[in-house]
């Protein structure tokens, strides 16, 4: 093949050409650049005789490949005598082979530099971060994971994410896992087992990782949490004891003036013999069922939380609070107007859902000292019953809506302040909701909802 010589030295390629013998025929002036080698110095030569640091390597099978099948190669090689990347070009023909190639290496540099930002982001990150394929394999796992459930590496490619979540976790993960798959990023908390069989609690991320716009698999981020949730724990451990210590000192408190009294009486019937004791007696008797009242609405609150749910029918219970109440109601002039829809049973504790329903009526009859109309409905709302109390009571004023519920806060003469308390605690263990609203002109409502 005729070369024009001045043509090809102005290509911006590097190019040089080889006769079937592998004898260099052409080497132009980027060549000489690019390879540091003189035209005078390799003209002529066998080309494994100008570079023999390349025989046998890669770029020897890929001219050798060219020229056994005429067909072109291209690729990328690294010059270890120049510290250099070439893209190159190779062009078999029955006379030998011509190579064009160009200098990468500046390219080449700044790919592998961003590549070991990425690789320094994975393998330095504080993280746990991994990656799996389609079927929740481990591709890859960075050495933050590998100390955060022990295994190492190797072991993790082989695994699938779900031995390494705790049973009753897995359906939940798998969720976020599937969701992750369909490109929505997910962030949950779960619990990881841990190779020595300890668990650990974890706030994971799991995104798609997008190839091509395609997805191809899910990038994990995992963060252990155990010790924030312990901390968190040991907080609000620590704010029940509070709330349980101010109680007490109010249930001291309130226990104390009777049982002052209770002292004073006993004391002063001791002294006095036979006619006044009966009058004492009923005081003493008096004081003796205020405390037994507290201490009664007390131990429904300091019950162990481990109740027996059973499936109850509130409407039953209903009947049975208002028959018991009834009499009351009758003595203050409250007329009781019952609504009652068909109900669903429900899962509760019988014997707390009962007291808190006596709680409210108690108070709306209690409300009412010159009679009215007490209203008590109950409906089945789909997924919830809702049951409404309603009075034509006192009312409450609005600064003092905010304390009901607190312990021992009462308006009344003999109040406990409990009631309102034992409710809300009832309800919240029923995970149910309870309102109260209420204008001092019309009275108040409560409306307590129960889930189904
Ligand atoms: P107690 O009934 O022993 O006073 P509760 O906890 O049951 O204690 O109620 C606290 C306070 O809330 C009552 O003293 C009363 O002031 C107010 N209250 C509760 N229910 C009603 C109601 N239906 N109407 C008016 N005030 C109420
Ligand atoms: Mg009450």
């Amino acid at each position: 093949m005729p070369l024009n010589n001045d043509i090809l030295d102005r290509i911006s390629d590097a190019f040089f050409a080889v006769d079937s013998d592998w004898n260099i025929t052409y080497f132009n002036t980027e060549a000489v650049r690019v390879l540091g080698r003189e035209k005078k110095e390799v003209l002529n030569l066998n080309l494994w005789v100008a570079f023999p640091e390349a025989v046998n390597q890669e770029v020897y099978r890929q001219y050798h490949k060219a020229v056994r099948e005429q067909k072109p190669v291209f690729f990328e090689m690294y010059w270890p005598p120049r510290s250099m990347w070439y893209n190159v070009r190779a062009f078999p023909s029955s006379n030998g082979l011509t190579v064009f190639f160009q200098d990468i290496t500046v390219q080449k540099q700044l790919a592998t530099k961003q590549e070991e930002h990425y690789k320094s982001l994975f393998h330095n990150n504080p993280d746990a971060v991994f990656s799996f394929d389609l079927d929740g394999n481990y591709i890859s796992v960075n050495p933050a994971m590998e100390k955060l459930l022990g295994y190492n590496e190797q072991e993790f490619i082989n695994m699938n994410w779900s031995p390494l979540v705790k049973e009753e976790e897995v359906e939940e993960v798998d969720y976020y896992f599937q969701k992750a798959l369909k490109g929505e990023t997910q962030h949950y908390e779960t619990i990881a087992r841990h190779r020595d069989g300890s668990t650990i609690n974890v706030k994971v991320t799991n995104m798609p990782i997008i190839v091509c716009g395609k997805i191809v698999g899910v990038y994990g981020i995992a963060r252990d949490v155990t010790k924030e949730m312990e901390t968190e724990k040991l907080l609000v451990d620590s704010e029940k004891l509070m709330a349980v210590g101010q109680l007490a000192a109010s249930i001291a408190h309130e226990i104390r003036n009777p049982l002052t009294s209770l002292k004073g009486f006993l004391q002063l019937m001791e002294q006095t013999e036979g006619q006044s004791n009966e009058e004492y007696l009923k005081i003493l008797s008096d004081e003796v069922s205020r405390i037994e009242l507290i201490t009664g609405e007390l131990l429904v609150l300091a019950k162990p939380q481990a109740h027996d749910f059973q499936m109850i029918d509130i409407l039953i219970i209903i009947k049975d609070v208002v028959t018991l109440l009834y009499s009351q109601a009758l003595m203050n002039g409250v007329e009781i107007h019952s609504d009652y829809e068909v109900l669903p049973k429900i899962k509760g504790i019988e014997t707390q859902l009962k007291q808190a329903l006596i709680n409210v009526i108690k108070n709306a009859i209690e409300a009412m000292e010159s009679g009215g109309n007490l209203y008590i409905s109950v409906k089945n709302n789909g997924g919830a019953i809702v049951i409404v109390v309603k009075d034509e009571g006192v009312g409450i004023p609005k600064e003092i809506l905010e304390k009901i519920g607190s312990p021992f806060y009462t308006t009344k003469e003999k109040g406990t302040g409990l009631g309102m308390m034992t409710t809300m605690k009832i309800i919240q263990t029923h995970e149910g909701k309870f309102e109260i609203t209420s204008a001092p002109s019309d009275g108040t409502t409560v409306k307590i909802t129960l889930p189904v």
